[in-house]
């Protein structure tokens, strides 16, 4: 350790107490990596704020004493964005879980950025109120890293992502200044930064507080299990439910793997471990209004091939078929020592052919993958299976991972829906943008973050990550370019 982070450390340890701030190996050791474990690293230090203020003297001792620092909430995050160098600080907001206010007549809260996603909901629920953006990891992440990430959910189809419940942040910039984006009414003035900061990945800034958007709980829901031959007629059901004008409150498609692997673990829900594969569908709204659509995807599904429809009867059974849906990333633990959850997005009507060529790269290249997604949003989770102690295993999965991106953009898709850039995807930006839209999107990033210090080296392709600070090199890459 350089006596620079030995001062460093001091300095934190005035801040936020001994205690929040973490230096030993054995402390730092689950910092290594979030939910994608593909390159571990671990970081210098950790230090746990527990409010705006002290996030704020942070930074600014990182930026006196040259460290990078990068924001974390629980670390559930699927490509890399929590990812810290050796040299980086990890400002993790764990202590910074507080519900600041709820206006329940102007339905929003005002929370701290490590508020656990589920707690908001558990907390207003008396009021007959719930937060909408439902990530499956609901239980564990927080609203800064849905913020942070623009996180969707199986409910994304009908209330949208993150980005449309967010009406406010405050932010802390690079630099230590603190603003405030967006306003309370839902009408920002000027240039949207609420919207520039939701999906920053925690490359322009620290959300240290968050309003956001409240809702009604529907007054009724009804959830159905289509139960399918194989996944290409559970496919064709979404598209038809889509194309009819109906807007499901969630269409989620579970594949036969994913359907054993759930079935032999604590999500068992019951779900037909013959089937090649199941759509859960989830209508919610007028408890009038509900028959009708019940019956109406009822019929789609069977016309699509669904040999049974399956209406859940009550809460208990609603919550046993969506606790196999969240917790089937999870369950994929029972099958190798390491998964790799992919994120790309389709034009849904290219859905039974991408799934096929899904299948035929995991033959090709030998390796197991499971699909449980977003069927209504055309988001697909290839979830590969694999050790990554396997030098060779790894080479195919990484293959097979590029190629499932190419399908996905050769049909017009997108690299990710929900999951983010981070490290994982950086590399593979270029495939989607071109050079000036990149150039445009690293203007953007030095305007919030000009010596790159905040969590360094993600989303944008390394290449470019790599001159931000350094105006010359800068130069030279946009010579290249022209
Ligand atoms: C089992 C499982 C299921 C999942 N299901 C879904 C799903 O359905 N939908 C979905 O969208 N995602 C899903 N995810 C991915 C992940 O849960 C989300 O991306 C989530 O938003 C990450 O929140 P977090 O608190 O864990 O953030 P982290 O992983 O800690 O961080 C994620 C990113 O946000 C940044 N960040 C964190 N806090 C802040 C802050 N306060 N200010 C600025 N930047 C910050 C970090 O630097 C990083 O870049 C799933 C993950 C798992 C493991």
């Amino acid at each position: 350790m350089t006596s620079s982070n030995e001062q460093l450390i001091e300095e934190l340890r005035v801040i936020v107490g001994s205690d929040g701030c973490l230096v030993r190996p054995e402390e730092l050791f689950v910092y290594e990596c979030d939910g994608m474990t593909l390159d571990p690293s671990r970081p210098a230090i950790v230090v746990l704020p527990r409010c705006t203020d002290e996030v704020v003297r942070i930074v600014k001792s990182c930026r006196v004493h040259d460290a990078p620092f990068v924001p974390r909430g629980a670390g559930t995050g699927l490509s890399g964005g929590a990812h810290a160098k050796s040299d980086a600080v990890v400002i993790e907001t764990s202590r910074m879980n507080k519900i600041i206010e709820v206006d329940v007549e102007n339905r929003l809260a005002r929370v701290q950025p490590g508020l656990v996603n589920l707690h908001l909901s558990e907390a207003i629920a008396t009021h007959g109120l719930y937060y909408a953006p439902d990530p499956s990891s609901q239980q564990v992440c927080t609203i800064g890293g849905n913020v942070a990430e623009n996180a969707g959910g199986p409910h994304t189809m009908k209330y949208g992502a993150t980005t449309d419940h967010v009406l406010a942040v405050e932010f802390v910039m690079p630099d230590g200044e603190v603003l405030r984006f967006g306003h309370e009414s839902g009408f920002a003035n000027g240039y949207d930064l609420t919207g520039v900061s939701t999906g920053s990945e925690g490359t322009l800034g620290i959300v240290t507080e968050a309003t956001v958007r409240l809702l009604e709980v529907p007054e009724s829901l009804e959830t159905l299990l289509g139960i399918f031959p194989d996944i290409v007629s559970a496919c064709q059901a979404v598209m038809q439910i889509v194309g009819s004008g109906l807007v499901p409150a969630a269409l989620e498609i579970i594949d036969q793997r994913t359907i054993e692997v759930v079935e032999n673990s604590a999500y068992a829900a019951g779900l037909p471990r013959d089937a090649g594969a199941v759509l859960l569908a989830e209508l919610d709204g007028a408890r009038c209004a509900l028959d009708s659509q019940v019956k109406r995807v009822s019929d789609f599904c069977r016309e699509a091939g669904a040999r049974e429809v399956r209406i859940a009867r009550d809460a208990v059974e609603r919550d046993l078929f969506w606790k196999a849906r969240k917790g089937s990333f999870g369950a994929m633990g029972r099958l190798s020592p390491d998964i790799y959850v992919h994120d790309a997005v389709v034009p849904r009507a290219h859905l039974p052919e991408i799934i096929a060529q899904v299948g035929e790269i995991a033959a090709r290249h030998r390796i197991l993958i499971a699909n449980v997604f977003h069927a209504g949003d055309g988001n697909l989770h290839p979830i590969i299976s694999f050790d990554k102690r396997d030098a060779d295993e790894l080479a195919r999965v990484l293959a097979a991972g590029r190629e499932i991106l190419e399908a996905c953009l050769a049909v017009g898709g997108v690299l990710t829906g929900e999951h983010g850039v981070g490290t994982e995807k950086q590399e593979f930006m270029s495939l989607l943008f071109s050079d000036d839209d990149l150039e445009a999107m690293l203007s953007l990033r030095e305007a919030f973050n000009p010596t790159g210090c905040c969590n360094p080296d993600k989303v944008l392709p390394v290449t470019r990550a790599c001159v931000e600070s350094n105006p010359a090199a800068r130069d030279g890459l946009l010579e290249l370019i022209s």
